[in-house]
């Protein structure tokens, strides 16, 4: 446990960037005190034995104390370009060196804006005499802090150092350009929105990316980065905690986790807030953080990355799709974190799909995430219209309810020019008694039955819905008197001719209609409706199963079933 989650340190907090550059083969000597400074430089002293051969040096950096080496060129340089010295993957420790040919103390960090500018922050560069002899010694101390992961140092040759260094600038920016741009299109959404969401989803990511490039050193060739130097490596450390606490934050809603799976949904609330007072904590030096952060963070990191993998596993089996979104994002990030683990267990070294497969996943889960905040927005309008239609139709017989179909009504009365409108007024026959000897449920299939019979009867401009239990109104548009009588008496013969298929007896009914058209007697759509509302009234006094039409002077009768005035 406490070895892997060293592992997961070393592979989320000092992710050493290292470009595979061929370095000359040196000769190490490890020195038991500092070299003698003479007049503030040092001397060039002949360091006992040959010191041994390596091709690839890699240095550890004990926390608390300093280790000094001298390195020498195995042969004397010849080659056409410049030799340069490059420490690179030391993104912690503060490394002073003594050059040749003056050895004047120099002591810089990927951090420093002072580095030599013809080069990138990936590694911290000097460059070396042409006429560098083997007999000529490097001194170099690794001090406090120290940090777990080694650092790579090497002579190299300024030619094939560059092509390395514009192929990791342009790796790098790439990473970052597609985070920057998800954090920009995220910021637009929100500007317009206003969801807390996308806010965290902003800071998320926004630290994530500015935590990727401190670690590549980018961050410190940017105008003005001078500011962060003071702050080392605690600015990347800072961003991290920030986008781990803003992580969970963004997952909590994104995947609506608490709805989906609120145990485990409260246990991540809880572990967001550690990151963020950790983030706090770093800058509080009398705490020692150096010391024991790291690990602490670590395990922190891999119970709410469990948590949260955990949650959202269930939620998206749960039928939250947005959760799927989130697992799908990660996938690749652990993929990588499990290679990185063998890596580090098996002593291999770092290869370049590795080390810019970080920053590369952390782009796709950029994109992934985006791609499901957009589904989430589509997902929203799905429900906004879903509750559209639920507020306008009635759920049992999928007509208009009464407050729609009033609405429509209201609004052909409108128009200009007036248009010729209609409207019946249905009322079922005895419909109490039916649901009283058959039950609600045939009641209800009378009800469906019945709108089947209109609906049979409407054009495409006219409209049907539910005015009351078992009260329906229909808007004719364009229909004269004439024309809504004969609608209505073929609603009725198409009534009467029903046979509902309940039980064994198939249920029989009638259906009385009054009809109201537009005259100048009615001046609102209102009236037009009490107009056939009162002669469907009319229709049941009348013995019902027949229409009657309003008319000012008097209602016009149709005799029962027939049809005919
Ligand atoms: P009339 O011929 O005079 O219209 O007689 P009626 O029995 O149809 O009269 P009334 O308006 O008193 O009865 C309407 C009944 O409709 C009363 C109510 O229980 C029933 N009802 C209302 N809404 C529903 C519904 O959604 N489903 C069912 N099954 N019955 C309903
Ligand atoms: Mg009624
Ligand atoms: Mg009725």
């Amino acid at each position: 446990m406490v070895s892997g989650s060293l592992r997961w340190g070393l592979l989320l907090w000092c992710l050493p960037l290292v470009a595979w550059a061929e370095d000359a083969a040196l000769r190490v000597t490890a020195l038991p005190s500092a070299p003698a400074l003479s007049a503030g430089h040092a001397v060039a002293q002949p360091v006992g034995g040959q010191g041994d051969r390596v091709s690839r040096l890699w240095l550890h950096a004990p926390h608390g104390r300093t280790v000094w080496y001298a390195l020498r060129l195995a042969d004397d340089w010849h080659q056409a370009s410049q030799p340069l010295l490059a420490i690179r993957g030391n993104t912690r420790a503060r490394v002073t060196v003594y050059l040749p040919p003056d050895y004047r103390p120099r002591s810089e960090t990927v951090f420093d804006a002072t580095l030599d500018p013809s080069f990138s922050h990936h590694a911290v560069v000097y460059r070396l005499p042409y006429d560098l002899r083997a007999d000529q010694p490097i001194y170099l101390a690794l001090g406090s802090p120290g940090q777990t992961q080694p650092i790579r140092v090497g002579i190299t040759d300024t030619a094939s150092y560059r092509v390395g260094d514009l192929r990791h600038v342009r790796a790098s920016i790439f990473f970052a350009s597609v985070q920057w741009s998800m954090v920009l299109v995220i910021l637009c959404f929100w500007v317009v929105l206003r969801d807390r969401m996308f806010l965290y989803f902003i800071v998320y990511v926004g630290a994530q990316v500015v935590y990727d490039m401190a670690v590549s050193g980018e961050l410190y060739a940017l105008p003005g980065a001078g500011l962060l130097t003071p702050l080392g490596y605690h600015t990347g450390q800072c961003m991290a905690l920030v986008a781990a606490g803003f992580s969970i934050w963004f997952i909590l809603e994104f995947a609506d986790l608490r709805r989906y799976t609120p145990r485990l949904a409260a246990w991540l609330g809880v572990l967001r807030w550690p990151f963020l007072a950790l983030a706090a904590i770093i800058w509080l030096p009398f705490l020692r953080p150096d010391a024991w952060l790291p690990n602490t963070v670590n395990a922190l990191l891999m119970l709410s990355t469990l948590v949260a993998l955990v949650s959202s596993w269930l939620a998206w089996r749960r039928g939250n799709r947005q959760a799927g979104f989130f697992l799908l994002s990660w996938v690749p990030l652990l993929a990588l974190t499990m290679a990185r683990v063998v890596q580090l267990f098996a002593g291999l070294p770092l290869p370049t799909w590795l080390e810019y497969g970080f920053p590369g996943s952390m782009a796709y889960a950029a994109v992934i995430i985006t791609v499901g905040l957009a589904d989430r927005t589509l997902q929203a309008r799905h429900e906004r219209d879903q509750a559209t239609r639920m507020a306008q139709f009635d759920p049992l017989t999928g007509v208009l309810n009464r407050r729609a179909i009033v609405d429509r009504l209201r609004n052909a009365w409108q128009a200009t020019p007036p248009a010729p409108l209609a409207v019946l007024f249905l009322d079922i026959d005895h419909f109490k008694q039916i649901n009283d000897s058959r039950g609600h449920s045939a009641g209800d299939a009378c009800l469906a039955a019945v709108v089947e019979a209109i609906r049979a009867e409407l054009g495409a401009s006219d409209r049907l819905g539910r005015y009351g239990g078992e009260e329906f109104l229909v808007m004719l548009r364009g229909d004269s008197a004439r024309t809504a009588l004969r609608v209505a008496e073929r609603i009725i013969a198409r009534a009467a001719a029903l046979r509902v298929p309940i039980g064994e007896r198939p249920v029989a009914l009638t259906v009385s209609i009054g009809v109201a058209s537009r005259e100048a007697a009615i001046d609102s759509a209102d009236v037009l409706v009490e107009c056939a509302d009162a002669a469907q009234y009319r229709a049941k006094a009348e013995g019902r199963n027949r229409v009657v039409v309003w008319r000012r002077e008097a209602f016009v009768l149709t005799p029962a079933g027939t049809g005919a005035h």
